[in-house]
């Protein structure tokens, strides 16, 4: 059971259509403080759909949305201000240094330039990146990009951070690379993580996971319990059997 206060993400029965294509029906889970939740999701699962209404990109219409206890209605401001994201389509500037941007995110968050750049020489530092802070983001390698992305997320100091697909397109290395890094601000500064993925290797044993399939929560908890309480095996049975991917579309004897 999560405490109260330690919920870093409440979604509550959350709809959300376009035109009438259902992407998101009834969709509630809670993500604690301190813990690696993936939201796993084949793609057109309506991962993004939940991100853009969880960052205010989209108006949640029905059904609720808190982040640490703020409706992100009600009080976008608290709700927002607590939040960092990482969306799944690059938002960086090429042609400016790691420095530059992240100094103009940190300006608009209204953190003051010696405070903006104490912040972000930090953050660089953990995320490997000291070296080349000041190399025009064109130079960079997409997992270093990528890193630039979550550090800058992370300038306001948020508790919870939300991922979309942060490792799409990137080598192995780069992958494991980031992923690492993310666990580590888990596990250091007890931030909530939501990482949205369809790599279903991307969820070990210890995460959370909220399996989103077709727009609905099929399953939700420790991946220890939702693995045993569908198939036994692994995360990627238990995903197949959740979804019907694991079933032959014709069952063996049977007319086609
Ligand atoms: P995911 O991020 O898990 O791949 P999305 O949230 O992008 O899923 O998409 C969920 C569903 O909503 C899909 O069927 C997708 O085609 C549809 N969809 C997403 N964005 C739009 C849009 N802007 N207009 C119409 N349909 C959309
Ligand atoms: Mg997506």
């Amino acid at each position: 059971m999560v405490k109260e206060e330690k919920v870093a993400l409440n979604v509550k029965n959350l709809n959300h259509a376009y035109g009438s294509r259902r992407a998101l029906d009834g969709v509630s889970f809670e993500i604690s403080a301190g813990r690696f939740t993936v939201l796993l999701g084949l793609n057109g699962a309506g991962k993004s759909t939940l991100f853009a209404l969880v960052t205010r990109l989209y108006d949640a219409r029905e059904g609720m949305i808190e982040v640490f206890g703020n409706d992100v209605s009600r009080a976008p401001g608290e709700a927002l201000r607590r939040l960092g994201v990482v969306f799944q389509s690059r938002t960086v500037d090429l042609d400016l240094s790691i420095m530059q941007n992240l100094a103009y995110h940190a300006a608009l968050h209204g953190i003051s330039g010696h405070e903006g750049t104490r912040r972000a020489i930090e953050l660089l530092e953990w995320f490997d990146l000291s070296d080349r802070r000041n190399e025009k983001v064109r130079n960079l390698s997409g997992g270093q990009v990528r890193r630039v992305e979550i550090a800058r997320a992370l300038l306001h100091r948020p508790r919870l951070l939300l991922l979309d697909e942060a490792t799409v397109g990137l080598d192995i290395r780069s992958r494991a690379d980031i992923i690492g890094h993310v666990r580590r601000l888990v596990r250091e500064e007890n931030i909530g993580v939501l990482w949205a993925t369809h790599l279903i290797e991307e969820v070990t044993p210890q995460d959370s996971v909220v399996v989103l399939h077709q727009g609905r929560v099929l399953a939700k908890g420790a991946v220890s319990e939702v693995v045993s309480a569908n198939g036994g095996g692994d995360m990627k049975t238990a995903f197949a059997n959740l979804t019907g991917a694991g079933v032959p579309p014709v069952a063996s004897g049977a007319a086609a």
